[in-house]
């Protein structure tokens, strides 16, 4: 690994612009950039994600930790029961078994740095009854976006 080279418009250099999660359809208009893949010394990846005007990442919670910074334009994220606006090299720590969510709601590309560790769980989608909890909240019933859950209710 040495210097990934920026080479404009928020593209660098020896890294694909991967659409995100090819599998699943969880998500919207938004792509992934691996920077930095991580390595036994130091056991985290980089990457950079952006969304699309109008567009989502998918809503879920694991046990690992992000920390986020924003570095392209402004949007939202949904952390727990809170809804906070991100500009531009705001930081934001998603907490273990949080439920989040980014979104470009000011019709421009948001783009965010995302750290996280090489070794990871999976990511849980949220069931029938985690949705209902969510939405009881109008709030946060307002901002999520997410497909009809295919897990039927009580079943892991
Ligand atoms: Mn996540």
């Amino acid at each position: 690994m040495t210097t990934v080279k920026h080479t404009g418009l928020f593209k660098w250099d020896r890294s694909d612009v991967l659409k995100y999660k090819e599998k699943g359809n969880h998500f919207k208009d938004i792509t992934r950039q691996m920077l930095y893949p991580g390595r036994p010394e130091l056991p985290v990846q980089m990457r950079y994600f952006e969304i699309a005007p109008g567009g989502h990442s998918t809503l879920e919670r694991h046990h690992h930790v992000h920390m986020v910074m924003a570095i392209r334009g402004s949007g939202e994220v949904l952390v727990g029961n809170e809804i906070q606006k991100l500009d531009s090299f705001d930081l934001v720590e998603i907490p273990p078994k949080t439920w989040h969510q980014f979104r470009a709601t000011f019709g421009e590309t948001f783009g965010f740095l995302c750290l996280v560790q090489i070794e990871r769980d999976r990511p849980e989608l949220p069931t029938v009854d985690d949705l209902a909890q969510l939405n009881k909240d109008p709030k946060i019933a307002g901002f999520i976006r997410y497909d009809a859950p295919l897990i039927p209710v009580g079943v892991k």
